[in-house]
């Protein structure tokens, strides 16, 4: 993985980017500044902040860290994941295309075909692991490329470098959802990316008890219409949640660490397990990303997917009979979660080419002792088919 801009590490900036001792009281946690407005000395005359739906000194914390730790010049937080990702389709025209990954958050997907699709804007989901079938889709109108690598929930991985490279070379922007590698793994700026987004409701959050989202850039321009847009639009992160997301972050780096071993570890045992099918997951030699992902990342990530040989029927069983895995959507944080892509995070899609298979089970593998992960679902494995009907 490519060296940061910063002379400080990853783990110092985590830590302390954005984040100086409170200039007026010592302070050393930056303070939840829980208010909307600000005191002007004379008409115009701030302390930099002026309402909170423009600015707010946490808020600010957060977006100098997090565009830190992108090694990205602007960062913007968001109320979600959701409204980051908006605010860069906003950056669309009408009759402008996209193109998009073919196992897309189902969300993204959602945005684009019910909202932006709306508004004119046309996509087109292909195998961005493939940059034939990526340059074979190409339209005169595709202003933009939209991958999630590692992606959801098949774990698949685009080149980032490849795709920016094509891109450029047609007048395209390159958009990164970095929410499953997270900084620490994988900086897409400096692999040629144009945006990143995030849902800080994951990883860099980290604890489940908080929902924002967060753009990073490099481009000047591209920082600006962004800013405009979270200041037009409104859909900010309150000075609370800025707190949680900046509390989180501190301990990303040994938080992802442990999430890479333990994933590492539940892949080889479920790969060894005769009532599996297929396991997807990036660190594992015979996975089609493999080597990509050695590349440019620099640990495999905390999510695993698995099929059961048993069908929907044993994977929904699967899926009831965890005990130390909660049965819940969302991921990236410190307990473990496993959920059926098919009837939960990915029913959107259910009635579309992008339909996941129904044996699949996805695994946000978290911090416990591994050795209980293993056994929980060596036992929920051993659980017998649900009634399909
Ligand atoms: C959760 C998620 C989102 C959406 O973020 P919210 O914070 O839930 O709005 C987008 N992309 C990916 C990859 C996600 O996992």
């Amino acid at each position: 993985m490519p060296d940061e801009g910063s002379p400080l590490g990853f783990a110092t900036l985590a830590i302390h980017a954005g984040q100086p001792v409170d200039p007026s009281t010592g302070a050393v946690v930056t303070p939840i500044y829980q208010t909307s407005t600000y005191g002007q000395s004379s008409v115009g005359e701030t302390h930099g902040y002026e309402y909170s739906r423009t600015g707010n000194p946490t808020r600010t914390a957060l977006e100098t860290c997090l565009a830190a730790l992108e090694g990205a010049a602007h960062g913007r937080a968001f109320s979600s994941g959701m409204a980051a990702e908006d605010a860069i389709l906003r950056l669309l025209n009408p009759d402008d295309h996209v193109l998009i990954g073919n196992d897309v958050y189902g969300g993204t997907y959602r945005l684009l075909s019910q909202v932006h699709g709306r508004a004119g804007v046309h996509f087109t989901s292909v195998a961005l692991d493939d940059p034939a079938e990526v340059a074979a889709a190409w339209q005169p109108t595709t202003r933009m490329v939209w991958v999630e690598t590692p992606s959801n929930p098949l774990l698949r991985i685009a080149d980032i470098a490849v795709l920016a490279e094509l891109a450029h070379a047609r007048h395209a922007m390159l958009v990164v959802d970095n929410t499953f590698a997270t900084p620490y793994l994988q900086r897409p700026l400096l692999l040629g990316a144009d945006v990143v987004v995030h849902s800080t409701t994951k990883y860099l959050g980290g604890h489940s008890d908080v929902v924002g989202g967060f753009v990073a850039t490099s481009d000047d321009e591209v920082a600006e219409r962004i800013a405009f847009l979270q200041n037009a639009v409104g859909a900010v992160p309150g000075p609370f949640d800025c707190f949680l997301v900046l509390r989180g972050v501190k301990t990303l780096a040994v938080r992802m660490d442990r999430h890479c071993d333990n994933a590492s570890r539940v892949a080889h045992a479920l790969s060894a397990n005769p009532a599996v099918d297929r396991v997807y997951y990036p660190g594992l030699s015979g996975h089609s990303g493999h080597e990509t992902a050695r590349a440019q990342m620099r640990g495999f990530g905390g999510m695993v997917s698995f099929t059961v040989r048993g069908g929907e029927a044993h994977a929904l069983a699967v899926a009831a009979s965890t005990a130390v895995f909660t049965l819940a959507e969302s991921l990236g944080a410190v307990e473990s979660l496993i959920e059926h892509p098919r009837r939960m995070t990915h029913a959107s899609l259910s009635d579309s080419s992008l339909a996941v298979d129904p044996a699949l089970l996805r695994l946000s593998v978290g911090l416990e002792d591994v050795d209980d992960l293993v056994e929980d679902l060596e036992r929920a494995l051993r659980a017998p088919p649900v009634n399909l009907d």
